[in-house]
């Protein structure tokens, strides 16, 4: 092999300048009470839990996600809600183990931590057997966290270390998530794995130069500076002033049952992260929902005029009421939630009020609502998989960065854009695995390309006489949010005759 060859391979990647959108995964995963979450938050630098899903009498936990720091590494990292499968048993686990396989699957490295206190636990070769079994591929480092008292290379850490290892995942490294030892044997441990992962990322998309790109960066970065037009919507009562105040981080407008308060001092624009957000017709919406009396509804004409004008429509479910009748979503709510996506908006699902479903007596209702919420949401608009759903107190004052998070990250998809060249290499990988219902006839797909983002709408271009089906539309449909994780994010494809 050559000097240059292997200069090329080694380059050094500056994770600082690498889109956000093609930084590596890293999941989180271990036992209950490892410290995945003490590593996450230290990773993404907060101190606040993104997520607020966890009341303090129950083990349910939403997959948190965020961009982590690590000296000068950047990359995805997830917090997996928890192996709970091997230790414990029950509905909320089996659902919990759902969605980690799922976040499995979006990820390539995997940490896995274990207690450098308790050696290696009996749970943990479960979990071991476990990742084994759902990520056979994925890279992993095993982390003896809570070493800190051990640092001085004392026995118990080499004989914790020497039980880890029997893992089979490699050398384990002791770290402290707590008081921030071993980031720097992490972060030699990550370095090579991240990087791989880039080189092969940008390889892919290099090898396919002979197709003119129609990327617009300076475009797409002027995009990312205008606000963000955000709409709250939902029936009077669900909590949106609350909300509101929450998220301006100030009283501004006043929230409660009584009529005509003071609109006027409402201002409808906040900062969060470096980043203005605008919200769409609230003044609109605190006007009316105030004056009304009598039956909770909400006027369908008022918010499709909030939703045309919203870029994320944020809709508010009420947990209590959601807990007491049969069914997740009245029917307006339906209608919104199906314009919003419709219209191409992106939208995320708020239940608010999960305050009033915590303790013991109701620890059935937090659970159904916890469930039903995101499979109804399936069930009525079966089109768009994924749609973000938040749990949050709005009264307690909680879950603005949860909200937040889950409306940026449903932002930043309904704008990204994909390269042609990057298009192209995935179309052809994702054709091969689709079966065609008739061989002979099947149609072919020149090339694919994306031609506008906000939201995200593509063009097949299909040559031969046989146009694509619809299951063949939404086979691309579905593969493409999958394979750039466009959950939540209604996708347009259209197809034309190719010459
Ligand atoms: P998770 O269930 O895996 O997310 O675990 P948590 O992050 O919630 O941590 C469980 C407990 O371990 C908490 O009480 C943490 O404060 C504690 N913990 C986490 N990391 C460390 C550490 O590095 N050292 C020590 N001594 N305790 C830790
Ligand atoms: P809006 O009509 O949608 O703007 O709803 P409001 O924000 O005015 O809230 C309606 C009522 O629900 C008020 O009495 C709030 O105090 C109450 N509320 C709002 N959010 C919560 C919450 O998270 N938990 C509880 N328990 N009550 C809430």
């Amino acid at each position: 092999e050559t000097g240059k060859d292997r200069g090329m391979c080694q380059e050094a990647v500056d994770f600082t300048k690498i889109n956000k959108n093609l930084l590596p995964t890293v999941v989180l995963v271990g036992r209950p009470n490892v410290g995945k979450s003490a590593l996450f938050n230290r990773l993404i630098r907060r101190r606040e839990a993104l997520v607020y899903n966890t009341p303090d009498d129950h083990v349910t936990r939403d997959v948190r996600e965020g961009i982590a720091k690590l000296g000068d590494l950047r990359f995805r990292v997830l917090d997996s809600a928890g192996l709970e499968t091997a230790a414990c048993s029950g509905s909320i686990l089996d659902r919990t183990a759902g969605m980690t396989a799922n976040v499995l699957n979006r990820s390539q490295i995997a940490i896995f931590l274990i207690d450098a206190r308790d050696g290696l636990h009996p749970v943990d070769m479960e979990v071991g057997k476990w990742l084994r079994r759902h990520a056979p591929n994925i890279k992993r480092i095993v982390a003896m966290n809570k070493s800190e008292s051990h640092f001085d290379g004392s026995d118990s850490l080499v004989s914790a270390a020497a039980e880890a290892y029997k893992l089979g995942f490699g050398d384990p490294i002791a770290i402290s998530a707590e008081t921030g030892l071993g980031m720097q044997d992490l972060y030699g441990a990550l370095r090579p794995m991240l990087e791989d992962y880039v080189h092969q990322v940008l390889k892919d998309e290099a090898s396919e130069d002979n197709i003119v790109s129609q990327d617009s960066n300076s475009f797409e970065a002027e995009e990312s500076k205008l606000p963000l037009q955000l709409a709250i919507v939902g029936r009077p009562n669900v909590g949106k002033s609350t909300l509101l105040n929450t998220l301006l981080q100030e009283d501004r407008v006043l929230v409660g049952p009584e009529a005509g308060l003071t609109r006027d001092s409402v201002r409808a624009e906040f900062e969060f992260e470096g980043r203005t957000i605008y919200l769409v017709d609230t003044a609109g919406w605190l006007q009316r929902t105030k004056q009304e009396k009598g039956p909770a509804s909400l006027s369908i004409v008022q918010s499709r005029k909030s939703l045309m004008r919203a870029q994320v429509v944020a809709l508010v479910l009420d947990a209590e009421e959601i807990a007491k009748a049969q069914r997740t979503m009245t029917h307006a709510e339906v209608v919104i939630a199906r314009r919003a996506v419709e219209e191409g908006r992106g939208l995320v699902v708020i239940v608010n009020k999960m305050d009033l479903l915590r303790g013991k007596q109701n620890s059935t209702f937090y659970d159904r609502v916890m469930e039903a919420v995101p499979e109804e949401i399936q069930t009525v608009i079966p089109q768009v998989t994924g749609i973000p759903v938040v749990f949050i107190s709005a009264l307690e004052g909680r879950g603005r960065l949860a909200v937040m998070h889950q409306v940026i990250d449903t932002y930043e998809k309904w704008c990204l854009r994909l390269s042609t060249a990057r298009l192209n290499r995935w179309l052809r990988k994702v054709m091969s695995r689709h079966s065609w219902k008739d061989q002979a006839a099947q149609p072919k797909v020149k090339y694919f390309t994306q031609v506008k983002s906000r939201p995200p709408t593509f063009v097949a271009f299909v040559s031969g006489k046989t146009q694509l089906s619809d299951t063949d539309i939404r086979f691309l449909t579905k593969s493409l949010k999958e394979d750039f994780d466009l959950g939540g994010i209604p996708i347009r494809i259209m197809q034309r005759s190719a010459v």
